[in-house]
Formats: structure tokens, C-alpha cells, sequence
């Protein structure tokens, strides 16, 4: 269980009444089918006193535990401080969106973000790895799992005694990641895996990753299933860490499958079915990963404004320049609005969990993919600013304005590139006018 009691647990009765709200626009006949619960049972939305408790949470957190000399010695040393998921765990915060019943805390999707952008404030490449494990593995299998899966992976994973990963893209199939080769054939009481996974994050750490691998080839998107690996099973292994650019210390690694045998009891979701359990996940994981490059955001202004009032040039603080104060007005802006959009739409999602439930509601793809799109292209621009407000300070690595520029590029590529959110939100807009 949490050692910090997040007081909305303690403290929440008066339950508001949802209204019943109306769809948000004409559904599409093949989305209805991958409609299912996407909150926990006997879900109650935050309150705004809730989550601003929470942000204050994360934030002596992050002051403890992930403070500056741990980010940059991370980013430094391109490692994972593995003792971090234990004090995650202890937390609270690895089980944000799970079921109370195996250690979440069920608080929903705006709670993930809030506590997404205040790791990522701390340290990019520790807010990615998060997001890895508490998103794209832990709410995939709160999403999808069956009640054995979930008794058997989430109580581990949500107190980071377990580390999870999820494995989707390979070298040849990124954008587009249907064309993946790795295959699952059938065999007595389960499946044979073989094939590589490329840029996983934690796939290095990882206990448990989803692995997604053709079990009817020639069937296309209709032949992918989802598996539930256990690393320690023999022929799996990490066949190299990646030497990035940015998020390092973000462990990113070249998964490689020989022959891995996975039991039929850990498929999740059904057999070639995979592409449901994608897509109940993919929108979420676009809206709690926007959160990464907001927390990059607020971390250039937190840099970028005490410097530029303290420093004086030309007899007066760099600040009270007004093309720096345009500088400054910018980020700040941008920041502003890459959260707003993001809550709202988070806000909206655990506002309508029931009528999500019950297929009266639709998660508004395009604007989680537009959340994630305006925020991490914002955040690449809004680290430029605040390595240029800092002059020759910026350029030089005991300052970080270099690593948050390095971390806030990742945003724009993994998860899906800025050019593939776009044609996502432009064939939302398609389906709705079919
Ligand atoms: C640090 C990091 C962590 C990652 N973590 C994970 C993970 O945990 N699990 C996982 O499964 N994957 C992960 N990925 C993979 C990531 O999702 C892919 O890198 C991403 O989807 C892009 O695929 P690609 O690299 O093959 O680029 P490509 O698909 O080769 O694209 C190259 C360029 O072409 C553009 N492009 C491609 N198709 C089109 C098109 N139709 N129209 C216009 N432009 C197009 C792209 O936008 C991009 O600019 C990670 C990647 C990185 C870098």
C-alpha cells in the first residue's frame, strides 16, 4: 500500500452527481466495438482540492527524492536509478489509474498527469520511464488484463517491486507499426515467440513487458496478438542499451526473442485481437504522456526565470529587456496552454467514465493525439528559449537548459511522431464526416 495517504482517500465525502452527459460527437460504427471501462469500479472523479493536494505531493517528492544532482547524475551516467521504483511504489504514484484492490490509488487520468508532469519537471528521462511502467504497462493491464493477470502483475508492478515495459515498434515497423515481423505460433499451452523489439523503454529492467507479435501473419492489423512476457523466460534478452540523445538514463533497449515460450494463460485480450488492446490504450497514453513535456515546460521556466532577474547586463536584470521578456511571455504561454488543453481533456475523460462505460461517450481521439502534439512541439521550442535567455550559461552542461532540450525532442518522435498525431487528428475528422 502507498505510505503517503493521498488525502482524497481519506478525505472525499461528498460525492458529486454526474450528470448524464451526451456524446461528444457521432460515433463511428468500428469504434463503438473497442468502447469498454476505461476507470476503475466505483470510480469517483477528483475534486480540484484533490489534485492540487496531490501536485503538492509529487512535489516534495520530487524534492526529496529526485532532486537536481539525481537528474543530471542520470542523464550523466545514462542509468536508471533502480531504487527509484521502490520509492514510486511506496508512493502511491505507479498506481494512479489502477484499482484500489491491487494497491492503486484509482484516481484517474488528470491525477496521472499532474503526477507525470511533476516527475518530468524533475527529470525528464525519469518522468519517461515512469510513464512507461505506470502507463503503458500497468494501465494496459488494467485495461485489459483478466481478474487472474491483474491479480497476478499489478500488486508488483503498482509497488515497483516489478518493472514493466510495453514492446510494440521493431526496426522496420515504427509509424507504422502493424507491419511488425515478430511472430507467436501456436504450441502446446501457449505460444512460441520470435523476433526483435527495438527502442523499448525499460526493456533493459523490465520484469514483465507487453509484447505484440503476429499470430496470423498474412492477416494484417486482424492477426497481432498481446502477450504478457516474463523476462526472466529463457530466450529473451536485451541485446543492447541505446546511446541516445536525450532522456538517458531513461533505459531504452533492443529487445530480442528467441523461441520464448509465453503460456496461453498471459495473452492479454484475445488471440489476434491485439490491435483492440492498442487501441484501448493509445489514447490515454498520448494524454498521460503530454504531461511530459508540460513538466519539461514548467522546468525551463523555473530555470529560465530567476536567472533572467538576477543576472544584470547593461546595468539592469536580462528580464527587464523587453525582447527577453517576449522570451519569457512565450514559454509562459505555451506552458499555460499545453496544461489547460491537457487536464481538459483528462478532466472530460474521468468526468464521463460512466457513460464511457457504457458506450455513450467517445474518448476524443484527435484531441489526445492534438494534446500531445501541441505540448511536446511547444516544449522542444520552449527549452530552445531558455537555453537562449541563459547566453553562454545555457550552452554548458552544469546547467540543465541542455538536457531539457535534449528530453523535449523525444516527445516529438517516441509515442508516435508529431507527423503521425497529425494524421491521426485528420482522420478523426474524416470518420466524423463519413
Ligand atoms: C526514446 C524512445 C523511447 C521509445 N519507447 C518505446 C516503447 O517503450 N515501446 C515501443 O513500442 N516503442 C517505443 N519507441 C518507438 C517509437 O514509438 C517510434 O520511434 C516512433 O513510433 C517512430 O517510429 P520510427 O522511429 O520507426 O520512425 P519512422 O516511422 O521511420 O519515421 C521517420 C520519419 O518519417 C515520418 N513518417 C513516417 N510515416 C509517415 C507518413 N505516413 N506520413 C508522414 N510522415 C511519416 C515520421 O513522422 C518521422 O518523422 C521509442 C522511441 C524512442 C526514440
Amino acid at each position: 500500500m502507498a505510505s503517503i495517504s493521498v488525502p482524497r482517500l481519506l478525505a472525499r465525502g461528498a460525492v458529486r452527481p454526474l450528470c448524464r452527459p451526451r456524446p461528444c460527437c457521432p460515433r463511428p460504427q468500428f469504434q463503438r466495438a473497442f468502447l469498454s471501462s476505461k476507470h476503475p469500479s466505483g470510480f469517483v472523479p477528483p475534486a480540484v482540492e484533490d489534485l492540487e493536494e496531490l501536485r503538492e505531493r509529487a512535489q516534495e517528492f520530487t524534492r526529496r527524492e529526485i532532486p537536481e544532482d539525481v537528474a543530471a547524475h542520470t542523464d550523466r551516467t545514462n542509468a536508471f536509478p533502480n531504487e527509484m521504483w521502490r520509492k514510486l511504489g511506496d508512493a502511491g504514484f505507479l498506481g494512479i489509474t489502477a484499482d484500489e484492490e491491487y494497491g492503486g490509488l484509482a484516481m484517474g487520468y488528470q491525477a496521472h498527469c499532474v503526477i507525470m508532469e511533476e516527475i518530468s519537471r524533475a527529470s525528464g528521462s525519469i518522468g519517461l520511464s515512469y510513464a512507461a511502467h505506470s502507463q503503458l504497462c500497468v494501465n494496459q493491464l488494467m485495461l485489459n488484463g483478466s481478474p487472474d493477470q491483474k491479480l497476478r502483475f499489478l500488486p508488483g508492478l503498482v509497488a515497483g517491486e516489478k518493472v514493466g515495459a510495453l514492446a510494440m515498434s521493431e526496426h522496420s515497423a515504427g509509424s507504422d507499426v502493424v507491419s511488425m515481423k515478430t511472430t507467436a505460433k501456436k504450441v502446446d499451452g501457449g505460444f512460441l515467440l520470435n523476433g526483435t523489439k527495438m527502442w523499448i523503454t525499460n526493456g533493459p529492467d523490465a520484469d514483465y513487458i507487453i509484447v505484440y507479435a503476429k499470430t496470423t501473419p498474412d492477416a494484417g492489423s486482424k492477426g497481432i496478438t498481446a502477450f504478457i512476457v516474463d523476462t526472466k523466460t529463457k530466450g529473451f534478452s536485451c541485446a543492447r542499451k541505446l546511446d541516445k540523445l536525450g532522456m538517458r538514463g531513461s533505459n531504452t533497449g533492443e529487445i530480442v526473442l528467441e523461441d520464448v515460450f509465453v503460456p496461453a494463460e498471459n495473452v492479454l485480450g484475445a488471440v489476434d485481437r491485439g490491435v483492440r488492446v492498442l487501441m484501448e490504450g493509445l489514447d490515454l497514453e498520448r494524454l498521460v504522456l503530454s504531461a511530459g513535456p508540460i513538466g519539461i515546460m514548467q522546468a525551463s521556466l523555473d530555470l529560465a526565470l530567476p536567472y533572467t532577474h538576477t543576472r544584470t547586463q547593461f546595468s539592469i536584470p536580462l528580464a527587464h529587456n523587453q525582447l527577453m521578456q517576449a522570451k519569457l511571455a512565450d514559454m509562459h504561454v505555451a506552458l499555460s496552454s499545453a496544461r489547460a488543453y491537457t487536464l481538459s481533456v483528462a478532466a472530460a475523460i474521468d468526468r464521463h467514465h460512466e457513460a464511457i462505460a457504457a458506450d455513450d461517450w467517445l474518448i476524443p481521439t484527435q484531441d489526445c493525439a492534438g494534446a500531445i502534439l501541441f505540448a511536446a512541439e511547444r516544449a522542444t521550442l520552449c527549452a530552445l528559449d531558455a537555453v537562449q535567455c541563459l547566453g553562454g550559461m545555457g550552452y554548458v552542461n552544469e546547467i540543465p537548459a541542455g538536457r531539457l532540450l535534449r528530453d523535449a525532442k523525444l516527445y516529438e518522435i517516441g509515442a508516435g511522431t508529431s507527423e503521425v498525431r497529425r494524421i491521426v487528428i485528420g482522420r478523426a475528422f474524416n470518420r466524423l464526416y463519413k
